[in-house]
């Protein structure tokens, strides 16, 4: 539990960027990892330990207030989580041909897990992690800790998958332009 509040990490980063300074910078004359520099900074101070960030705070020369809980804006919750159409048919998963085979490419909802997880598309309800694995998503279309696509494939026997890969994509821009009309 660090005593510093989000609105610390936001002044950090604002005045390491006002200083024209990289986090790698930074994390080097603090004397900690460029990585937990930038967790730091998109709003968890639990990835600095305290005197780290009071070190950094004098390198920037940024006056800091610890948290004294209730007075700073509240945590941001993360209550959307990210998720990904399984159904290869919806217009939300655009194919590619990959080395002779067709592997989709998810588009990314944003679903609410209290609001219902479905895709906008077709109603589906979304993965929201590897379907195979259970690892967390990463971009792309599969999963970097299995290899599995995210997508399950139902590309017709015999199908050459560039050409019906193309022809799938036009399909997919039809009736984007179509929603949009
Ligand atoms: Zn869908
Ligand atoms: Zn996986």
């Amino acid at each position: 539990m660090s005593k510093y509040s989000i609105d610390c990490c936001r002044r950090i980063a604002e005045a390491r960027r006002s200083k024209g300074m990289t986090q790698s910078a930074l994390a080097k004359a603090a004397g900690c990892m460029q990585s937990a520099v930038s967790m730091f900074e998109k709003g968890d101070p639990s990835k600095l330990a305290d005197s780290t960030v009071e070190k950094i705070a004098g390198i920037l020369g940024v006056k800091l207030e610890e948290d004294k809980g209730g007075q700073s804006a509240p945590p941001v919750h993360h209550s959307h989580i990210h998720g990904f159409c399984p159904n290869c048919s919806c217009p939300s998963n655009v194919p590619f041909a990959v080395d002779g085979r067709v592997i989709f490419r998810p588009v990314r909802e944003i679903a609410s897990p209290n609001g219902g997880p479905r895709c906008v598309e077709c109603g589906e309800v979304l993965e929201t992690c590897c379907p195979s694995c259970g690892a967390p998503l990463n971009e792309g279309a599969c999963c970097a800790a299995c290899g599995a696509p995210y997508v399950a494939s139902v590309v017709p026997d015999g199908a050459d998958a560039e050409s019906w890969s193309r022809a799938r994509r036009a399909e997919i821009r039809d009736i984007r332009d179509l929603s949009r009309a």
